[in-house]
C-alpha cells in the first residue's frame, strides 16, 4: 500500500524527469514534470499519443494558476474555490513558462486540481506542476485502478496504487469567453453544477466551442467490438457476448453480466463503466460486449460520450466512410 515513502521516491523519479502512474479521482494519469519538454515529451511516446492532443496540468496550490497562465480572470477563482480540488480542468492563456509540447502548440493550457490526497502529495513533494494524461495506450479503455495501468503500461515502473478511483470518468474540461463558460469535454461536472457559479452564461454548447483537439469520435474503446442496445441491428449471437446492464435489469441468453448500476444510478454508472469495460475486455470467454444506454442528463452525458466513443467504428452511421 501507499506511504510517504513510496509517494517521496516517486517524487524523485519526477524531479528526475521520469514517468509516474498515479491515482485521481477520475482516473489514473501518467505524470512529469510539466514544465520539462523531455519528460513531458516519455509521456507521449508510452501511450502512443498523438502530438496534437494536448495534456492538462495538475496543480496543487491555486496561486499556480498565476505561474501557468496569464489569466487574472476573476471567474476563474470563482471556479477553483467551488470545484478544486474536483473534476473541472479549465482552459486557459497559458503563460511562457509552459512548454508548447504539453499544449500540442497551442496558446491555452488546461489546468485542474485533482482531488486525490496522494496525487495532491506528489505535485507538492515534486515541486512542480505535473501533466498528467490518462495512463492508458492512447484510444483504449481509461484506468480506474493500479492493474489497468499495468495491463496497458507494463513499461511504466512507478505504479501508486491508490485503490479505485471514486469518480471514475475524465474531468469536465471547460474554457471562457465573455458570454460565460464553454464546455469543451463532459464530464463529472455539469453544466447546471456550473451555472449555479456562473449564472449568466449563455454559451453551454459544444458546438460553438472553439477548437479542442484530440475529441475523437473513437475513443475508450476495448480491444472487443461493443454495441449500445438499442443502436444496433444486426447483433452477432450473444451466447458468447457480455451485457452491461443500468438497471439492474437483463436479456437472457448473454454468457455473462456486469453491472454499471444495479438501480438507474448515474454516478454509480460513472464510477463503474471503465472497470467493467476492463473486466469484459479480459474476459476470454466474452467476444463482443452489449450495454444498455443511460439517460443523457446530468452526468450521464459525460456516461454516453464515452460509451458513444468506444462503440464508435462498430456503430451503423451515416458518415462511415469519413476519416475519423
Ligand atoms: P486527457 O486525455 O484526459 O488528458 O484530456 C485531455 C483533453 O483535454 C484533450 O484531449 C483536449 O480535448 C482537452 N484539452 C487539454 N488542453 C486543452 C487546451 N489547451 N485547449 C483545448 N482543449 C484542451
Ligand atoms: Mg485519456
Amino acid at each position: 500500500m501507499i506511504n510517504s515513502k513510496s509517494i517521496r521516491e516517486a517524487s524523485d523519479v519526477i524531479k528526475n524527469g521520469g514517468l509516474v502512474a498515479f491515482p485521481t479521482e477520475t482516473v489514473y494519469g501518467l505524470g512529469a514534470n510539466a514544465l520539462d519538454p523531455i519528460a513531458v515529451a516519455k509521456i507521449f511516446a508510452v501511450k502512443e499519443r498523438p502530438s496534437f492532443d494536448p495534456l492538462i496540468v495538475h496543480i496543487a496550490d491555486i496561486a499556480d494558476i498565476k505561474r501557468l497562465t496569464k489569466s487574472e480572470d476573476p471567474r476563474v477563482y470563482a471556479l477553483a474555490q467551488k470545484f478544486w480540488p474536483g473534476p473541472l480542468t479549465i482552459v486557459l492563456p497559458k503563460s511562457d513558462i509552459v512548454p508548447d509540447i504539453v499544449t500540442s502548440g497551442l496558446p491555452t493550457v488546461g489546468i485542474r486540481m485533482p482531488n486525490n490526497n496522494i496525487a495532491l502529495e506528489l505535485i507538492k513533494l515534486s515541486g512542480c506542476p505535473i501533466s498528467a494524461p490518462s495512463a492508458n495506450k492512447f484510444g483504449r479503455i481509461s484506468p480506474t485502478r493500479a492493474e489497468h495501468v499495468k495491463k496497458q503500461l507494463p513499461e511504466v515502473d512507478c505504479v501508486l496504487d491508490g485503490g479505485p478511483a471514486s469518480v471514475g470518468i475524465e474531468s469536465t474540461v471547460i474554457t471562457l469567453d465573455s458570454m460565460g463558460f464553454i464546455i469543451l469535454r463532459e464530464g463529472f461536472i455539469t453544466a447546471s453544477d456550473l451555472l449555479k457559479v456562473l449564472p449568466a452564461s449563455l454559451s453551454t454548447e459544444a458546438e460553438h466551442a472553439p477548437a479542442s483537439p484530440g475529441l475523437l469520435k473513437s475513443h475508450y474503446s476495448p480491444l472487443k467490438p461493443i454495441y449500445i442496445e438499442g443502436r444496433s441491428n444486426n447483433l452477432p449471437d450473444i451466447s458468447r457476448a457480455g451485457y452491461l446492464s443500468f438497471n439492474g435489469q437483463f436479456p437472457n441468453g448473454f454468457k455473462k453480466v456486469d453491472f454499471l448500476s444495479k438501480s438507474s444510478d448515474l454516478k454509480d454508472a460513472a464510477v463503474n463503466l471503465f472497470g467493467a469495460l476492463h473486466r469484459m475486455e479480459d474476459d476470454s470467454d466474452i467476444d463482443f460486449i452489449v450495454s444498455q444506454p443511460v439517460p443523457e442528463e446530468g452526468i450521464g452525458r459525460a456516461i454516453m460520450d464515452r460509451l458513444t466513443k468506444a462503440a464508435y467504428q462498430y456503430s451503423e452511421k451515416p458518415d462511415k466512410h469519413k476519416k475519423i
